[in-house]
C-alpha cells in the first residue's frame, strides 16, 4: 500500500494565508491586518503544501511572531530576505547549516541555484516552484533544497498538487566527488598506496588567504610546499609564517616573477631568451634571500614562474644550490644529475575564467584520469595538486576542503610531506654535506 497517497487540496488564494483575512490585498503589498509580506505568504504557501507532520510549522498554534513561520526552516537566519539569492553565498551557507531533515527556502531561480550549488560542491535535491502569492496573486519563485533525495521524491507530488504540476520542477545536484570515491575504492581494494602532494604558488606576504591556507592544511594534516616570490618577500612574512603555520614549508618561485619574454611570446622569467649570466644571478640571490628568511623551513626547490624554464638553466640548478624543480605538467625533459623533478598535475584554479572556480565535476574527472594513469603505470610520481591562495574564490577553497575530506576517508591515501616528495634530493644534499665534511 502506498503510504503517501496523492494529495488533494482546496486552496483559497484570495485570502492572506497567515491571518486568514479576506480583505483585498494588492499584489506585492503587506497584509493590512497581520503585516505579513508577500515573501512570507509565499513561503507559508510552500510549507502548507507539505504533508502534515513533516513540518513543525504546521503543527504550531498561530504564531508568536506576526508571520507564524518557524525559523528552524531558515537555518538560523532571521528573515526570508536574508536568504535572497542576491546574497549568493547565502545559499551555500544555508545548505551547510541544514538540519538532518534539512530544507531551506530561497527566492530565486531554481536552475541558477542548482548551478551555483554544483559549482560549490554542494550536492542536494532542488525543487523549484512558481508560486502564486496568496492574497495578491502575483507569481513568485521559490526553491526548496533537500539533503536527502528521498525527501524530495516524497514531497514532490504534494507540492505539485498544491501549486500545479507545471509550476514545480525537481532536479538533482550530483555529488561531484562520487567518481573519485569509486576510483579510490579500487586502490583500496587492490591495497595500493595512493600518494598525493600539495603545492601552492605566488606567496609574497602574510594575508587572510595565507592564514586560510595554513588552517586548511593543518585541519587536514596535509602539508603544503609554498612557492615564494623572493624579491617580494620580507622579514614580516618570515616571522608571520614561523608562528602558527607548522604544516607549511617554502621553496623558491624564481626571483621577482618578472616577465623577460619578448613581445608576443608567452610570459617567462627563466625562458631560453634570458641571458644566462643574469638569470643565474637572479636565482642565486633568490636562494640567498629564501635561506635568510626561512632557514630550515626553506626547501631548495625551484618553481619557475609561468611554468617556463629553459633546459640549459635547469641543468645549472644543482650548481646554484637548488636540488629540486617542480613545474605543472612539464614538457619532456632530459634528466639532470643532482636534480629531483616532481611536477604538479591538477591546477584547481580556472585561469581561462579570470581565476574563477573550475567546475568541480570536471576537476574530479581529470583527477580520476590521472589516478588511472598512475594505476596503469603511465605516471610514476605522486599526484601533485596545485593551488594559488591569493586568487582563490570560495568555490575553489570548498573544492580543496572537500577533496582533502574525501581522500581522508580512504586509508590508502597519503598526503606526503614535501620533504618526502623530494626525498632523493634530501639524501643528495646530505651526501654533499658529508662529502664536504
Ligand atoms: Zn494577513
Ligand atoms: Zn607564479
Amino acid at each position: 500500500m502506498n503510504r503517501h497517497p496523492a494529495p488533494t487540496f482546496q486552496r483559497t488564494d484570495a485570502q492572506c494565508n497567515l491571518c486568514g483575512t479576506g480583505m483585498h490585498l494588492e499584489a506585492g503589498e503587506a497584509c493590512p491586518l497581520c503585516a505579513s509580506t508577500p515573501p512570507q505568504r509565499v513561503m507559508r504557501s510552500v510549507f502548507q503544501a507539505l504533508p502534515h507532520g513533516l513540518l513543525a510549522q504546521r503543527t504550531l498554534a498561530p504564531a508568536p511572531g506576526p508571520h507564524g513561520l518557524d525559523e528552524r526552516w531558515f537555518a538560523g537566519r532571521a528573515t526570508p530576505a536574508d536568504l535572497a539569492l542576491a546574497d549568493r553565498a547565502g545559499a551555500i551557507d544555508a545548505l551547510d547549516n541544514l538540519s538532518a531533515r534539512g530544507v531551506v527556502y530561497l527566492d530565486g531561480d531554481g536552475g541558477a541555484i542548482g548551478a551555483l550549488l554544483a559549482l560549490n560542491c554542494a550536492p542536494c535535491s532542488v525543487i523549484a516552484m512558481d508560486v502564486a502569492e496568496p492574497g495578491g496573486g502575483a507569481r513568485q519563485r521559490a526553491t526548496l533544497l533537500l539533503r536527502d533525495p528521498a525527501d524530495a521524491a516524497r514531497w514532490l507530488p504534494w507540492l505539485q498538487a498544491w501549486h500545479g504540476p507545471g509550476a514545480v520542477a525537481a532536479s538533482v545536484v550530483e555529488d561531484p566527488f562520487a567518481a573519485l570515491r569509486t576510483e579510490l575504492a579500487v586502490w583500496q581494494a587492490e591495497q595500493r598506496e595512493c600518494s598525493f602532494w600539495w603545492r601552492d604558488d605566488d606567496l609574497v606576504a602574510d594575508s587572510p588567504a595565507l592564514r586560510r591556507l595554513a588552517a586548511l592544511s593543518q585541519r587536514h594534516d596535509a602539508p603544503v610546499l609554498v612557492a615564494v616570490i623572493p624579491a617580494q618577500a620580507d622579514a614580516e612574512l618570515a616571522s608571520a609564517s614561523a608562528g602558527g603555520m607548522p604544516t607549511l614549508v617554502f621553496c623558491q618561485h624564481g626571483w621577482g616573477h618578472i616577465n623577460h619574454a619578448g613581445a608576443g611570446q608567452p610570459n617567462s622569467e627563466f625562458g631560453p631568451e634570458r641571458d644566462a649570466h643574469d638569470a643565474e644571478a637572479d636565482l642565486a640571490r633568490g636562494g640567498e634571500r629564501m635561506r635568510a628568511l626561512f632557514g630550515e623551513r626553506f626547501m631548495p626547490v625551484m618553481v619557475p614562474p609561468w611554468n617556463k624554464l629553459s633546459p640549459a638553466l635547469a641543468a645549472r640548478l644543482p650548481a646554484l644550490g637548488l636540488g629540486g624543480v617542480s613545474q605543472y605538467l612539464a614538457e619532456p625533459h632530459a634528466p639532470v644529475a643532482g636534480l629531483v623533478r616532481v611536477d604538479t598535475h591538477l591546477d584547481i584554479v580556472d585561469w581561462r575564467n579570470g581565476a574563477g572556480v573550475r567546475e568541480p565535476a570536471a576537476l574530479v574527472e581529470r583527477l580520476v584520469a590521472i589516478l588511472q594513469m598512475r594505476r596503469n603505470g603511465q605516471l610514476r610520481e605522486p599526484i601533485g595538486v596545485l593551488s594559488h591562495h591569493r586568487v582563490m574564490l570560495d568555490g575553489t577553497w570548498r573544492f580543496l576542503d572537500q577533496l582533502l575530506a574525501v581522500t581522508a576517508g580512504f586509508s590508502c591515501v597519503r598526503w606526503l610531506h614535501p620533504r618526502d616528495v623530494f626525498q632523493g634530493m634530501t639524501s643528495m644534499i646530505q651526501t654533499e654535506a658529508q662529502c664536504a665534511a
